[in-house]
């Protein structure tokens, strides 16, 4: 059993977070999907296929952390588990957001295969929680986009159980994943990822 009270904020912050991502222009359509952590054991997540430009309460449903629905008739997202491995994996995550940008989008069909994305020398690194200077090096790995969310999930469990201190993925064509202690973390790391992916875009444009 989880506590109304605490499902009712989390609910909110995602539908707070929906109108803000689906603005920016990172969550077009039915696209992407948030959550937010109710409490150790319990995640309020969207509702597979709702728009998330105008989600409502009765768009947020919970599920336990094997992403089993719980008392909700209604089905979460096929990638419930990439949400659910990361709470298991850090009890201090929040908040996970996903989202489908033009930029993520095509910044990760421009990588190499096999290779991560490096971020360097950029001031706003400092927006991710425990970053204090440009002078780090911010991997975002790049996993090949399935329908297998199963494998992916393990993928992804796998690569940040070696590497927790890194705050995002992307999945190729597909978009980014990322997470925060609170939904404004997240928000702000979302914010700031569109930011360098801009940036990346930008330099290979006029460096090729
Ligand atoms: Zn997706």
């Amino acid at each position: 059993m989880f506590d109304i009270t605490r499902y009712a904020v989390a609910a909110e912050s995602i539908v707070d977070a929906g109108r803000f991502l689906y603005q920016r222009g990172w969550s077009p359509a039915t696209s992407s999907n948030y959550s937010a952590r109710i409490d150790d054991e319990h995640i309020a997540i969207t509702v597979s296929g709702r728009h998330k430009g105008q989600l409502g309460a009765g768009d947020v449903m919970v599920v336990d952390l094997s992403g089993q629905p719980v008392q909700s008739n209604c089905r979460s997202s096929a990638e419930t588990r990439l949400h659910t491995v990361l709470y298991e994996l850090f009890p201090e995550v929040g908040a996970v957001l996903h989202t489908h940008s033009v930029k993520a989008t095509v910044l990760s069909r421009l990588l190499e295969p096999g290779r991560a994305l490096e971020l360097e020398g950029y001031e706003l690194q400092k927006a991710f929680a425990g970053v204090q200077t440009h002078e780090s090096v911010l991997t975002v790995p790049v996993f090949d986009n399935t329908q297998d969310i199963d494998a992916l999930a393990r993928d992804t469990k796998a690569w940040f159980a070696e590497h927790p201190e890194q705050p995002g993925y992307l999945i190729r064509g597909h978009g980014l994943y990322t997470w925060g202690n609170t939904m404004a973390d997240c928000l702000r790391h979302v914010e700031a990822f569109e930011f360098l992916f801009e940036c990346e875009l930008e330099t290979m444009r006029v460096r090729p």
